[in-house]
């Protein structure tokens, strides 16, 4: 997958929009919205993230809400593989487990489902972005604690400036398609 700028696949990163002072004064928000409503760049991202996981062994795809599971779940029917959300507190109805973390902008608590994998079943857990590492870091527990293996975790973008890669644990590989 791409590790330098130069390799980067253009034509997504040049349908991201940078919106400054959002959620709050400081923070540039880099919005996927106008990736997604582009159809080749919205495709273009799952059919990359698709041709990186295709030869491996996955059972479930896990997204991250919200725009996780916009991505994960598009990868997962590409993939033919099944869909787990991992959820804002008091979302999902049945057990759940919860983990807190912080983000650039607060703090929050993501959820997953107790049953959602089988003990030993292969996970890969897909957002749209890679900040500080919090969000990751929270997605990548719940799924251990409920049993689940990390086969890796997938972004459509980095902010590398933020380092969030080095809260992750040493052995998850960490893809992205493009960086800032
Ligand atoms: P973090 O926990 O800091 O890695 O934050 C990652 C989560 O927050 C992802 O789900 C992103 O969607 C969102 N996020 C954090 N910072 C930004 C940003 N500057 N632009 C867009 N999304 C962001």
């Amino acid at each position: 997958m791409a590790e330098k700028d130069s390799d980067t696949p253009e034509s997504i990163k040049s349908k991201i929009r940078d919106v400054p002072d959002f959620p709050r004064e400081g923070i540039i928000f880099k919005d996927i919205t106008t990736v997604l409503r582009d159809p080749q760049a919205f495709k273009k991202s799952v059919d990359l993230l698709a041709k990186h996981y295709e030869k491996q062994n996955i059972d479930y795809i896990a997204g991250i809400e919200a725009r996780g599971f916009i991505f994960g779940s598009a990868l997962a029917y590409k993939l033919g593989k099944g869909f787990i959300p991992i959820r804002k507190p008091g979302k999902l109805p049945a057990k759940t487990e919860r983990m807190s973390y912080e983000l650039e902008y607060g703090n929050d608590s993501l959820e997953i489902h107790i049953d959602a994998v089988e003990p030993g079943k292969r996970v890969l857990i897909v957002d749209d972005l890679l900040a500080t590492g919090g969000t990751a870091e929270a997605a990548i527990k719940l799924v251990k604690k409920i049993g689940g293996i990390i086969v890796g975790i997938g972004f459509v973008v980095e902010l590398e400036f933020l380092k969030g890669r080095e809260k992750l644990p040493e052995d998850c590989k960490i893809t992205r398609l493009i960086s800032f």
